[in-house]
Parts: structure tokens; sequence; C-alpha cells
């Protein structure tokens, strides 16, 4: 497992500050060619592989109809906070008829917890009644299809697809987005069109794993406002170190880890 993240940072002082600022505004200097920018991916997914290997989908489900429902209302909110409502919910609603027939008040109690339960519950109809009246109350197996089902986008598709059926996906959600900027592997912002780009360098068949791996290092290390770069088990492989440290990974800390050896 990795290092937890360290204090290391706590005492920053204003010029570190202001590095950290601007080095969000910043691109990683990355390979020109396509089958470079593969290996560099390459080495950091081994690296994950190793740091992560327990990495798997945070939402409980046990059906397809569980993950897309538990991944719509995800939005906004935390994995385990869905996961503490949805036992609740597919006992008293298992499929796409009873959801589309529940009673709005009733969903609505159910889903409180999760804050904006009224658009949430909304939307949870919404969804079971087009699963019902468009695909025979079964959930698709296609991008392309579950994409036409109300409020569901390509990050949704990818999490159902990845992980109820199997079929690889690239989710990027806010972890994904962030990190693959840091190492260089897109600097597009639009989830769709960082996914095409990710798409062209990651291994297909670990699409999937390599996602789950991503948003936990992002959950542990490499966080939105402070990344934690200098205990960092992938600094050394990481080409936005410098930009946030301010050294070089080689000039900056022989007491770094290597990934792998946390
Ligand atoms: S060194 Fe680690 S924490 Fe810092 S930007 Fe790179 S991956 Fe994120």
């Amino acid at each position: 497992m990795p290092q937890s993240p360290s204090s290391s940072h706590s005492g920053a002082t204003g010029s570190t500050k202001k590095r950290r600022s601007t080095a969000a505004q910043k691109f990683p200097p990355r390979p020109r060619a396509l089958a470079a920018r593969k290996e560099v991916a390459s080495q950091i997914c081994e690296a994950l592989a190793r740091l992560y290997p327990d990495s798997h989908c945070a939402l409980n489900f046990r059906n397809p109809f569980e993950l897309l429902v538990a991944t719509v209302l995800s939005a906004q909110t935390t994995d385990a906070r869905v996961n503490s409502v949805t036992p609740i919910l597919f006992e008293k609603y298992p499929d796409p008829e009873t959801m589309a027939g529940a009673k709005r008040m009733e969903l609505e109690e159910i889903l409180h917890p999760l804050g904006f339960f009224r658009a949430k519950a909304r939307s949870c109809q919404g969804l079971a009644a087009s699963l019902c009246s468009e695909f025979g109350g079964e959930v698709p197996a296609r991008l392309e299809d579950l994409i036409t089902l109300p409020g569901v986008g390509r990050k949704t598709a990818n999490v159902v697809l990845g992980n109820a059926f199997a079929i690889p996906g690239i989710t990027v959600d806010t972890h994904v987005g962030r990190l693959a900027r840091r190492w260089g592997w897109t600097r597009h912002t639009d989830p769709g069109k960082a996914e095409l780009e990710l798409a062209k360098i990651l291994p297909c068949d670990d699409w999937t794993i390599i996602c789950h791996r991503v948003i936990d290092h992002g959950r542990a290390v490499c966080h939105s406002r402070k990344p934690e770069c200098l205990t960092c088990p992938l600094a050394a492989l990481c080409p936005s170190y410098e930009i946030y440290v301010g050294l070089p990974f080689s000039s900056s800390r022989s007491h770094n880890l290597s990934p792998g050896e946390s």
C-alpha cells in the first residue's frame, strides 16, 4: 500500500504555496511520439498495479441495474454514502419496473441522506422508466444505448460497462482527469476528449482496473489541492513532481521511495 499522506507540506512557505497555485495551470513535459507516451504510461500503470493490488469499484451492487442507479446517485456525494442507502433502496425497488412505479415521496425519503434528494429521485424514476420503455426493463450493455438514458453520460456508462459487464471502459472522473493531466497522459479538461487520448495510450483490456487504481492514488496521495509529492511512491515517474516541488526529483530527495517499495 502507498504511504499515507504525510504532513510534510503543512509548513509550506509562501513561495511553495505560490508554486502550487501556478502548478495546476502548467502542463508537464511529455514525449511527442505516441509510442514513447505509451511506454511512460505503462511504467506508471505497472507501479499502480503494485501499489493498489486490491482496487475495485467502490460502489456496492449485485447487478447492472443496481450499479447504474448507484453511479447516478454518486454525483455530488461520496460512494460510502451511496452504499449506505442502496441496500434499503434496492430492497424496496429491486428492478426498473418497481422503481419507475415508486411513490415519489417515499423514494425521496430514502434518498434524503444523499442531498439533492428530489432531483435524484426524479433521475432514478426517469432512468427506470426509460429502461422499461426502451430496453424491456434490462440495462443495455452497449455504450451507445446507455448514453441515451436520461442522466447517463459516458462516465456513468463506462462505469457500468467495465464493472457490471466486464467490457473495458475508461472512466474520466475528477481523479482520473486530474492525474492523467499531471502524468502527461492528456492535456484535455473535457472528459470526453481526455477519454479518447487515454484510450490511445492505455491497454484496452486494463482500462477499467487502471481507472480504479488511478482513483485510489488520487484519493490517497495525489490530492487535488495538495498533492503529497514528497511522499508519493510514483514521484520518480511523475513528470509533474518538479512542477509541484520546484526541484527535479533526483536532486530534491534521496530518501524518496521508489514505486513498489512502500
Ligand atoms: S508526484 Fe505523486 S502526488 Fe505529486 S503530482 Fe505526481 S503523482 Fe501526484
